[in-house]
């Protein structure tokens, strides 16, 4: 079996600037980039499933004919096939806009592959790291060995655990707006948004596209959300802000019809007729496959052991982006620190003759 100099396992902003940047220093590097319907990570990472990028340094609003044109001539068709509803149909985007996180991640993507990385559209189901060269075990494909390896699988939002949210997911509970919020399921309804912090706001803001109206719930009286969202949801005629306010319990026949809402002042309980419940309170790292074989936080984000390294617990095994940072988990910090991981893995390489 050929031994990879580097793999990259993720395929978010981290994954793709450190694939770019070890591409660029000759080390061919082979991206598993997760496998949609069965990953423990998503293909393209969570900017995939966002919409505008608008705090992405280098992507001020721009003509959304120039950015077509521009994805028309950086991705060959089958790639520009994933986004062409952005600028095609009815869904296209007309007038200014900055580029959105689909966008981006093609882009990246691209430019990754066309300086020479290999891309596995499968997950790394399972990891060894005992002795070098490392083993990884694709969940389709043959096992892999390698000598460097960087983690860069992200995080995934949360849902909350209720058994009712449990039963209504793909039927009215999703946390997704992105993915979701354009089915007929949700369209002219009231929908539920529950959380505080940008995912929710940005989500909230999002469904208001298709929805009569967006309650937004959260259980304090103040959002956690940057303040430029805070005043355009605040402002929003189709957005009202259910302060001080829990999910109860979602409510619903086949489908979802309703929620109850319980007060985190007085444990007061309100129903309310709504056909969709998105849930938009935060995210837990991509983990699981590693089943202990490098050192993770008490929040089982992986634990970086150098500071303003890459380095992790195993030596040549480093860690990009949100799924060793519960703090920043930002487009522009994953990218940052994926390129940091591929210089460090690169001199890691040196260094040990490899
Ligand atoms: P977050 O900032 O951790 O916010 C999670 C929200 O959910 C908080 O408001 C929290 O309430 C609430 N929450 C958590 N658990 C809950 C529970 N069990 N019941 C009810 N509410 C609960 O997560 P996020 O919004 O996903 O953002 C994560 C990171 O991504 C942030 O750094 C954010 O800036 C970034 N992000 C940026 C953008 C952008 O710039 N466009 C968009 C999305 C995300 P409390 O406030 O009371 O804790």
């Amino acid at each position: 079996m050929a031994i990879e100099n580097v793999v990259i396992i993720g395929s978010g902003p981290a994954g793709w600037t450190a694939a770019i940047y070890a591409a660029r220093a000759n080390l061919q590097p082979l991206v598993f980039e997760g496998n949609v319907g069965q990953a423990d990570f998503q293909p393209l990472g969570q900017l995939n499933l966002t919409t505008e990028a608008e705090n992405y340094p280098t992507w001020p609003a721009a003509d959304g004919e120039a950015l077509a044109a521009f994805s028309r001539s950086a991705l060959p068709p089958d790639r520009y096939a994933y986004i062409s509803h952005l600028y095609e149909g009815r869904d296209a985007h007309h007038g200014k806009r900055a580029a959105t996180g689909p966008e981006m991640m093609q882009w990246a993507r691209q430019q990754a592959v066309n300086f020479g990385t290999r891309v596995i559209t499968d997950d790394i189901i399972e990891v060894d790291f005992k002795k070098r060269p490392f083993n990884l075990k694709p969940r389709d494909g043959d096992p892999v060995q390698a000598r460097a390896v960087i983690i860069a699988t992200g995080a995934r939002a949360n849902y909350l655990p209720l058994p009712s949210v449990e039963r209504y997911k793909n039927k009215g509970v999703s946390a997704c707006a992105v993915c979701d919020g354009a089915l007929p399921l949700f369209k002219n309804k009231p929908l539920i948004v529950v959380g505080g912090g940008d995912s929710a706001v940005e989500e909230a803001t999002y469904l208001t596209k298709f929805a009569k109206v967006v309650y937004l719930v959260h259980r304090r009286d103040a959002l956690r959300a940057s303040k430029i969202m805070q005043e355009r949801a605040l402002s929003h005629p189709k957005i009202e802000m259910k302060w001080n306010r829990v999910l109860d319990e979602v409510l619903g026949d086949e489908f979802v019809t309703g929620a109850r809402l319980k007060s985190t002042v007085d444990g007061a309980t309100e129903e309310l007729p709504v056909g969709g419940v998105f849930m938009g309170i935060g995210h837990t790292p991509n983990t699981a496959f590693l089943k202990g074989a490098v050192e993770l936080e008490a929040n089982n984000y992986i634990k970086l052991t150098v500071p303003f390294r890459t380095n992790t617990s195993v030596e040549g095994v480093f860690a990009a982006g949100d799924v060793a940072d519960s703090y920043y988990r930002q487009a522009v910090t994953a990218a940052g620190t994926g390129c940091m991981a591929a210089l460090d893995a690169e001199r890691w390489l040196a260094e040990h003759g490899e």
